[in-house]
């Protein structure tokens, strides 16, 4: 079945992952820039994690006639140390005009603090600031509510920002209405163990019209599946939703979205 996979952290997957996914129908991935699962020890080590977002991950993915794209930033799990952060956005510029950039993402909060907030409505500022699209991650667990609440909070001093280029992602069922009331997209992303299991995606998908929804698997370098959004699809055939309304979720949607940033193209 036809999919995009709107966010996923390819650098950490395996070329057999490709071709599993270009296999499964998916036709394009777009990954936003992300921690590495331990923190680099110098701002220079972005550089060469930027290269390898706009050059090489393209490359590895045209290989199996897959459209690869990106969004830059420093994610919040590394902008605690705002002096640190401040460093790697300065080279976000050196970048900004690589033909496969999407926009500013996966910014937001981690552990909810001062410092990961300044750093990210400096993000947000620098997306305005060059007329591009965000994505923003929200909390785990405990601190997803509070973090959620705090980020759209902080998007509300923005006035000129458009709503309808912004997607807020790892929605759950007890964050998705606020952002969606809010005007904003919504993502939900798909694991194994924690964030939104197949079956609880598609009972939210059950209960929202659904039209500024999508489905990711984020398939970073802990357990998690990169072909989780066709999974869910399958979920959905299982449960009778109809062809049209799983071809909406897994590839008009994020469709939609994402041919607001200028670079977004299907081959
Ligand atoms: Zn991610």
């Amino acid at each position: 079945m036809d999919y995009i996979e709107p966010h996923a952290h390819m650098v950490s997957r395996s070329t057999d992952d490709y071709e599993k996914m270009a296999l499964a129908g998916c036709r394009a991935i777009c990954e936003p820039a992300f921690w590495a699962g331990f923190d680099r020890s110098s701002p220079e080590g972005f550089r060469d994690y930027y290269r390898q977002l706009t050059d090489y991950e393209p490359k590895r993915a045209a290989k199996f006639g897959i459209p690869h794209f990106c969004w830059l930033c420093i994610n919040p799990k590394e902008a605690e140390d705002a002096g640190f952060a401040r460093e790697v956005m300065a080279l976000i510029p050196d970048f900004i005009d690589s033909p496969t950039v999407l926009g500013i993402g996966e910014i937001g909060l981690n552990k909810n603090t001062r410092n990961e907030l300044a750093i990210f409505e400096e993000h947000v500022q620098l997306a305005l600031d060059h007329d591009l699209a965000i994505l923003i991650h929200t909390p785990h667990l405990e601190d997803k509510l509070k973090g959620t609440r705090l980020t759209i909070d902080a998007l509300a001093n923005f006035p000129k920002l458009d709503r309808n280029r912004v997607i807020i992602d790892h929605v759950e069922e007890h964050t998705v209405d606020l952002v969606l009331d809010a005007g904003y997209w919504a993502g939900m992303t798909l694991y194994p163990e924690s964030k939104c299991t197949l079956s609880r995606a598609v009972d939210i998908l059950e209960t929202h019209e659904g039209d500024r929804l999508w489905l990711n698997s984020a398939c970073d370098w802990g357990v998690s599946d990169p072909l989780a959004v066709v999974k869910c699809g399958l979920e959905m055939r299982k449960r009778k939703h109809a062809d049209e309304a799983i071809h909406r979720i897994l590839f008009d949607n994020p469709k939609r979205f994402l041919s607001q940033c200028p670079n977004f193209r299907l081959d």
